[in-house]
């Protein structure tokens, strides 16, 4: 598909490590976590931000498309090519420097190609961690690409309440390089053009560095599973928490009874921490967390939470049935056993779904009661953020159910979720994974055409190229 010569001049650009064009070391770059497999011409690996400007100049004069790619966890087809083995993958997971830590500013200026585990392990030593925190070890470009949430949103919000700066290169002919904001926390001298490139999947221009906020590490942390005393008392719940411990409230998490047994059945490191065994209809894992170390006479965090739910649980018509406090790995580890739980309960058909807060149980609710009698057999398996909005809206269906041979099947399950969460519930299609392949015909329904004109002029006067899996 791509001449012979171009991958000589690229591979002479990039030297040995730089530059994969056999199918063994290119199958993993072209294999996304969880669904798509695509076909790459290469996979172009820079190792600095000058090498990606060479690369993305001379792919541009030569049309050559680039999806730029970072951790590949991405659920939304966006950082893997299509089928046509015309496109080249821009890998950036060589861009490990720099990583420079400013304690006093409390930001590090990091390369995008560094792993989030990474970063955090480097920082542990200063008590300070770049707080986005998820079920998955991402790259810092591809979380910037795609705005990434996680489980502490609540507290410490998304990616880009995060980033300080940024260093991008577009894709037109010069590759050109743009430093944006230089960890500034305060700085309103016109536009703030590095917000162009968070949360737009990597059609905008490719991340190459970027400055991110630090938070200090939590000293204290405790957790609780709270049943609520019915599924539409979830919201009042969530209310009394943040009434009653204000900022300390660092995670609401929400798991159904479904997404719980799959975690349970097919992870067998976890433990049952149920009483009998017995799986409530609706668990909320709430994590409540102190950066200061214990004070003297201070009461310890598992006695606040034990407080602060006792008091909700004895007011009359409380939102909250039960409640019992434990240690945070195993909470934590059964809330992030989750996705992989549902994924081998039989063939999955995923939604990363956000709502007011208000209307996530309305919509749950809804949905339980329609799914038979429009898709009979089909079991949800939802978990999510509640705390922010978020539902991982997951639906499975037998790996053998016959309807899924036929045509239109999943397609007309897609149309009716996104109908129902968008249209009649006012939600998103796409709370945290961004656009990629998988989205794109909802951002083309449910973005009006005005906003679609501009993100088109917006993507002629940055990156002209074909760059990215999308195109604004
Ligand atoms: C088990 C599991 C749990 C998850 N949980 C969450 C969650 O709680 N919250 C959440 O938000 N997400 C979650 N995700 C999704 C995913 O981990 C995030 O979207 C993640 O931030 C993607 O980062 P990545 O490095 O893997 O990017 P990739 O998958 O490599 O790329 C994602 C997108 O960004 C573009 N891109 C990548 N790097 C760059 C760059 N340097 N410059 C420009 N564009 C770029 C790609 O083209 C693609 O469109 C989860 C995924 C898994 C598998």
């Amino acid at each position: 598909m791509i001449e012979s010569k171009h991958i000589e001049a690229l591979g002479q650009m990039l030297g040995g490590k730089g530059l994969l064009t056999g199918p063994a070391d290119m199958a993993a770059y072209e294999t996304g976590a969880r669904y798509d497999k695509g076909s790459a011409a290469f996979v172009a690996r820079p190792a600095s931000t000058a090498e990606t400007s060479a690369v993305v100049s001379y792919c541009v004069k030569n049309g050559i498309a680039l999806v730029p790619q970072s951790g590949n966890t991405g659920l939304v087809s966006g950082s893997t090519p299509d089928a046509t083995g015309s496109q080249g993958i821009l890998s950036l997971d060589r861009l490990a420097a720099p990583f420079d830590l400013d304690r006093i500013n409390r930001t590090v200026s990091a390369g995008a190609g560094l792993r989030l585990s990474e970063v955090n392990r480097r920082l542990e030593e200063a008590g300070l961690f770049f707080s986005i925190d998820l079920g998955a070890d991402p790259r810092l470009g591809g979380m910037i690409a795609t705005n990434t949430g996680g489980s502490r949103f609540l507290r410490y919000g998304d990616v880009r309440r995060n980033v300080l700066g940024l260093t991008v290169v577009l894709a037109d002919a010069a590759g050109t390089v743009l430093e944006l904001g230089s960890g500034l926390r305060k700085n309103n001298t016109g536009v703030d053009w590095k917000q162009l490139f968070i949360g737009t999947s990597g059609a905008f221009g490719i991340v190459t560095e970027c400055v991110l906020n630090l938070e200090p590490l939590p000293r204290q942390t405790a957790t609780a599973f709270l049943v609520p005393s019915a599924p539409d008392r979830v919201p009042d719940l969530l209310v009394a928490m943040e009434d009653a411990l204000g900022s300390y409230l660092s995670a609401f998490e929400g798991m159904s009874k479904n997404a719980v047994s799959a975690a349970l059945a097919h992870v067998p490191a976890l433990r049952n921490p149920f009483q009998g065994g017995l799986v409530p209809d609706f668990v909320i894992l709430a994590e409540i967390s102190r950066t200061s170390p214990p004070r003297e006479g201070e009461q310890p965090l598992d006695a606040v939470l034990e407080d602060v739910l006792a008091g909700i649980w004895e007011r009359e018509d409380a939102p909250l049935a039960d409640a019992f406090v434990g240690p945070p790995h195993e909470m934590w580890a059964l809330r992030h056993a989750l996705s992989e739980g549902v994924k081998h309960s039989g063939r999955l058909i995923a939604f990363d779904l956000s709502f007011r807060r208000g209307d996530i149980m309305r919509f749950l609710a809804h949905m339980k009661a329609e799914m038979p009698a429009r898709f009979d057999g089909v079991t949800i398996c939802d978990f999510g953020h509640i705390g922010d909005g978020g539902v991982h809206f997951n639906l499975v269906v037998p790996a053998d159910d016959q309807r899924l041979a036929g045509p239109g099947f999943e397609a007309a399950l897609r149309e009716w979720v996104f109908k129902v969460a968008v249209e009649d519930f006012g939600g998103s299609y796409s709370a945290e994974h961004a656009i990629g392949r998988k989205n794109r015909v909802f951002y083309d329904r449910y973005t009006p055409g005005e906003i679609r004109r501009l993100a088109a002029g917006l993507k002629a006067l940055t990156s002209p190229g074909p760059l990215g899996s999308v195109t604004f």
